[in-house]
């Protein structure tokens, strides 16, 4: 019988390595798993957030795979059996794979912060997976009055797209300033630093005079305790800050299924070979996207897109007994902070005996010293990024 391949997760990684098996496997059966009809992307989920966007056009759903000859299954893969190699679905269906390609992206440690649990963030919104939540910080903005104080608490360590935040900091400041110029925003920082932080910052400066603050780690930004019910955020020295609009980016671990499947380490996230990205500890499983080790690759779509296409190229070769071909990657990350202001980071990287290393002189960021038809031309490319990217995976 041909060969079956199971992806679980839709989003960035999953959807880009059940596409990409597909076509590099013409007669091999794909099955997707992933709950929602609609996915919304995180990225430029922050310029919905500004009001530059419209919410339909960060969704995509999954006819063109479906037309593309991916079986795809609306369910929640609910246990993974790597042994027996099978996968058991929320609806009771189960599924017996010879390979599995797991991208579940990221889950939060809840209550790592003391009081931010699953009931806070319905008032406490963290919109760090994009969905109701980034509605939700939305309506908020929308419904605080001019003058108000926009406050976010942000992690360190590992966690999905380093420059978010800041891009997020970008748009509600320009969402504040052409609605609410009185507003303030406090980033509430477990940091020392943050990626692209002169670029962001030059920018806050040129656009939203001091409407944004920044407080680092030393300067006593990180929060450990949220009280969700008065939008408080309590410092590790212990200042209380109170908020009109409240937005945590929490702690972070590799999706929950990825430990049932027994991929995780004691980090919370998932090691993987670099050449092939599968696990270190269940073979058969190819892991994708923000739910694994891979620095210094960041955890980006960009990144969860690259990755899948190098899976989906090592599951296809291995099927058919061939050498697993050289992987390399590469990454940008587009930032915009204002209209017509955008800024970016990028890097290649390629496996080196299974580890991933960065390839020197290939990457960098944004000249501080642009002008601003550079800016522009960045903020296009950014638009454009987004265009091919979300035609790549979705169609
Ligand atoms: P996801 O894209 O989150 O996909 C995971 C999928 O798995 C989800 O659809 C989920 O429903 C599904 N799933 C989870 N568990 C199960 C299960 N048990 N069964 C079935 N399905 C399951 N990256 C960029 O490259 N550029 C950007 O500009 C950018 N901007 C960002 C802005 C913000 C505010 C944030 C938060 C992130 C941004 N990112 C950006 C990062 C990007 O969103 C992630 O890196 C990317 O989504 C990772 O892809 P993934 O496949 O690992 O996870």
């Amino acid at each position: 019988a041909a060969a079956h391949v199971v992806v679980v997760g839709g989003g960035f990684g999953g959807a880009t390595a059940a596409r990409y098996l597909r076509r590099l496997n013409p007669g091999m059966r794909i099955t997707l798993i992933e709950p929602t009809q609609r996915f919304a992307t995180c990225p430029f989920s922050n310029l919905y957030l500004g009001g530059l966007r419209e919410w339909d056009s960060i969704t995509h759903g999954y006819d063109d795979l479906r037309a593309a000859g991916v079986e795809v299954i609306h369910d929640l893969a609910q246990d993974i059996d790597g042994a027996a190699r099978r996968v058991v679905l929320a609806g009771g269906d189960v599924l017996d794979y010879d390979r599995l390609v797991l991208s579940p992206g990221i889950d939060f440690r809840w209550n790592a912060i003391e009081g931010y649990d699953e009931a806070a963030a319905e008032l406490v919104p963290h919109a760090w997976r994009a969905g109701p939540q980034t509605q939700l910080l939305k309506s908020q903005l929308e419904a605080m009055e001019d003058g108000g104080l926009f406050v976010m608490s942000i992690t360190d360590g590992a966690f999905r797209c380093p420059p978010g935040p800041y891009e997020r900091a970008s748009m509600v400041a320009h969402y504040l300033t052409t609605h609410k110029p009185k507003s303030k925003i406090l980033l509430l920082d477990s940091k020392e630093n943050f990626s692209k932080q002169a670029l962001f910052q030059q920018g806050w400066a040129a656009l939203y005079g001091n409407m944004i603050e920044w407080i680092s780690l030393a300067d006593d930004g990180q929060v450990v305790a949220i009280d969700a019910a008065n939008r408080t955020a309590e410092t590790n020295f212990g200042t209380t800050h109170r908020a009109d609009v409240l937005n945590v980016v929490p702690p972070q671990k590799a999706g929950w299924i990825a430990e049932r499947a027994g991929v995780t380490d004691a980090t919370g996230w998932v090691p993987v070979r670099g050449g092939s990205f599968e696990s270190e500890q269940v073979p058969h499983i190819h892991v994708v996207g923000d739910a694994t080790i891979a620095a210094p690759m960041p955890k980006s779509g960009f990144c969860a897109n690259a990755q899948a296409k190098v899976a989906a190229a090592a599951i296809s070769a291995e099927l058919a007994g061939r050498d697993t071909p050289p992987a390399s990657f590469a990454n940008t990350c587009y930032s915009l902070v204002g209209v017509d202001w955008g800024i970016s980071v990028a890097g290649v990287y390629r496996a080196e005996d299974d580890s991933i290393v960065e390839v020197e002189g290939a990457g960098g960021v944004s000249p501080i010293d642009a002008n601003a038809a550079f800016r522009k031309a960045e903020a296009a490319y950014g638009a454009g990024w987004y265009a091919a990217i979300s035609a790549d995976i979705w169609g």
